[in-house]
Parts: C-alpha cells; structure tokens; sequence
C-alpha cells in the first residue's frame, strides 16, 4: 500500500530537489529567458533568437546558430541550452512507425518516451517522473518506485527531441510534424503538478515561446489524484483529461490502483466530471482489459451505469505483458461483449491499439530497465 498523508504535495519532497537537473530555457517563460539574458549582458533580443532555434527549428547545436555572433552562442548555450537527455537507444517497430526512446538523465536516471506516427498525425508519449510511486501491479513502471520528478525542460525537451525526429522524415507515411503529446509514459503527471502544467504551458505556447501545440491535442492521464485533478480544472487549459480507471468497484480498484485506498471509485470520478463540466472536455476512462480479473458482464454493465449521460469517452486497452505479471489480456470474445455491454448503455468505447508492444514500448511496459552498455 502506498503511504499518503492527507494534504501531502505528493511527490515533491525536499530530499528529490537535489538531483534536479540544471535550469535549461524550456523551463522559463520568454520574459523568464530575457532576464536571464540580460544577465548576461546580453541583448535582450537574444531571448528570442535562442529560442527560435530551439522551439521554432529543433535546433540545439550552437554550431548551427549561425545567427549569434560565437562568443555570444557560447554563453547564452551554456546558459540556457544545457544537455538534458542523453540518447542511450533508440528502437523501432511497426514498420518504422512507433519508436521508443531511452534517454539518461544528468545524474545517471533512465526515462522512455514513444513516438507515434498515424496517417494523419504525430503522437508523442512523454514521462513525467523517472519511475512511479504509484504501485499500480499490472503496470511495469510501478514495480521500480519513484525515483525522481523531471523538471519542465526535461518533460518538454523529450517532446521537443522527437519533433526533430518527426521532422527529419524519420516516420514514413506520417506528417513531419509533431501535433499530439499524451503525458502517458512513466510516472504520474499529477504527482508532479506544477512542471506538468509549466510543461503543458510550454508546449503549447506558440513559437517562439513554445512548441505551438494544441492545446486540445495534449492528453494529462492520471490515477485520479483529485485534489490535483480539481486543480487541473481550474488552470484555464483546454487538455484533455484521462482517468486510469480499470474496475468500476472499490474491493477491486483498491487493488489495481492502489492510490484508490486513498481516493474512491465515486470521488475520482466526481472530479473527472468536474473537469468535463469547466472545461467542457470529455473525459477519457482508461481500462485495460485483465482476463478474469475485471473483464466480467457484470462489471462492463456497472461501469455503464457510472458513465452513461456523461461526457466521456472509454478507451480498452487489451493488457500489455509485463515482466512477472501474472494477468493475460482477455480473450477477444470477452472484450467485445465488454465494448457491447458499455454501448449499449449508450457510453461512447474504443479498443486502442497495441503500439509499440513488441519493443516494450505500449500502455504500462516503460520501464528503462534492460540496458545494455
Ligand atoms: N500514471 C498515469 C500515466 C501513465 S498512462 C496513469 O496511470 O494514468 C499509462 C496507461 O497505461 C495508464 O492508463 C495505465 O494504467 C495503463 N497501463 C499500465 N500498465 C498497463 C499494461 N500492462 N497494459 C495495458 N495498460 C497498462
């Protein structure tokens, strides 16, 4: 079970600030990068130079910042654009189309993103904390714990990287630029609250400030932290909002999502309502479908019942495997009288599908574990 005081900024303890990495300008505002250069001694123009590189180009190499004169490029790199995520592997599949990056952080952490690439659109899958605390058994970033939160740059700069791959025709069949983020990689986006929603801000700030995402095309998945998921309500953003549901009933959730002993199946979803009705978004429901465990008649018709006249959507993911899980996916039969069942009830149901699953890169596999030097 994981220990949650009432009221506990949950995953920002003092002791983590220490590994944090060093200030990089994806993690301050325009008029934060311009205070910063003047600091310098710089123009304050530069501010945006930099960050056009950056943000605008998918530039970080100072030797292609032709444009700063070179005492200048040196200063104003070392002072905004220091190396945050360093490559270690990068592995593909689906012909190509999904790819899955591995990424050492500056004091030795390991994170994973995904990047996706449909007919229509480029998806990128962004962590937020290297490792998670949320204990979640099914879920193989759960099994390692919480080892840190990333900063905002090094959430933003991972999205920022795979734009650049994006954009060098690396995904074939899709546009070269990036239009999707889904904060579903490692971690708890909401356990890491404010350089999520800085992350968030960064992205979809237009360029030169920030990516130009958006904001409609960001997707924040949580367990359901509600005091967070409140606050997330009220931050005036237009994302969409995704609840990892996965039972309808607390005896099971409690189990499942254990941060459910804290929150309950009725509150959790009291507050994705809440956001649905502030933002006027619909809600995704998460649910991986576990043979046996929460794939039963009964429990699709419950979670019909809870869902049914709101403004949602349901998104099954048939369970990926994870080292020493002892859950199977549900047989296809049963997953599709689950999706009936939920229809039925009138609640809008897709399958998703299975990316990346063959490099462990799908739903619930990132763990940035099997490194080999
Ligand atoms: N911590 C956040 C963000 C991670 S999103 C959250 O839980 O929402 C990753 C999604 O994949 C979550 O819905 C998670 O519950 C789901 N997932 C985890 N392990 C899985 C697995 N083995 N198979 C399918 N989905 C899984």
């Amino acid at each position: 079970m994981i220990q949650i005081a009432p009221d506990a900024p949950i995953g920002s303890a003092p002791s983590r600030r220490a590994a944090m990495p060093p200030r990089h300008l994806a993690d301050l505002d325009l008029p934060g990068r311009q205070a910063v250069i003047a600091e310098l001694g710089e123009p304050a123009f530069r501010a945006k130079q930099i960050s056009t590189h950056y943000f605008g180009r998918l530039v970080r190499d100072p030797e292609r910042m032709t444009d700063l004169p070179s005492a200048s490029r040196d200063r104003i790199t070392e002072a905004l654009l220091p190396n945050l995520l360093t490559p270690v592997r990068e592995v593909a599949c689906d012909d190509g189309a999904t790819r899955k990056a591995l990424w050492r952080l500056h004091d030795g952490s390991l994170v994973e993103s995904v990047l996706m690439g449909y007919p229509d659109r480029v998806t990128v899958c962004i962590s937020s904390q290297a490792g998670c605390g949320m204990a979640c058994p099914f879920c193989a970033t759960g099994q390692a714990g919480l080892t840190r939160n990333l900063s905002t740059a090094e959430i933003v700069d991972q999205a920022v990287h795979l734009a650049g791959v994006a954009a060098s025709g690396a995904v074939a069949g899709s546009p070269p630029r990036l239009s999707h983020v889904v904060f579903m990689g490692m971690g708890e986006p909401l356990a890491n609250y404010s350089r999520v929603v800085a992350a968030v801000r960064r992205l979809c700030a237009p360029a030169p400030e920030g990516l130009g995402l958006s904001q409609r095309h960001v997707t924040v998945s949580t367990v359901g932290l509600v005091p967070a998921m409140r606050r997330l309500a009220d931050e005036g953003l237009s994302v969409t909002l995704a609840l990892s549901l996965h039972a309808p009933d607390d005896e099971l959730r409690d189990e499942l999502v254990p941060v459910n002993q804290r929150w309950k199946v009725a509150e959790v979803l009291d507050a994705a309502w809440h956001y649905a009705e502030r933002t006027g978004r619909r809600v995704s429901i998460e649910y991986a479908m576990i043979r046996d465990v929460n794939d039963q008649p009964w429990r699709a018709d419950l979670l019909g019942r809870l869902l049914a006249g709101r403004l949602t959507h349901v998104n099954l993911i048939p369970l990926n495997p994870t080292p020493g899980s002892r859950w199977d996916a549900s047989p296809k039969p049963v997953e599709r009288e689950f999706v009936r069942r939920l229809r039925a009830a009138g609640v809008s149901t897709t399958v998703r599908d299975t990316r990346g699953r063959d490099i462990d890169g799908a739903c619930g596999q990132l763990a940035a574990a099997a490194v080999t030097p």
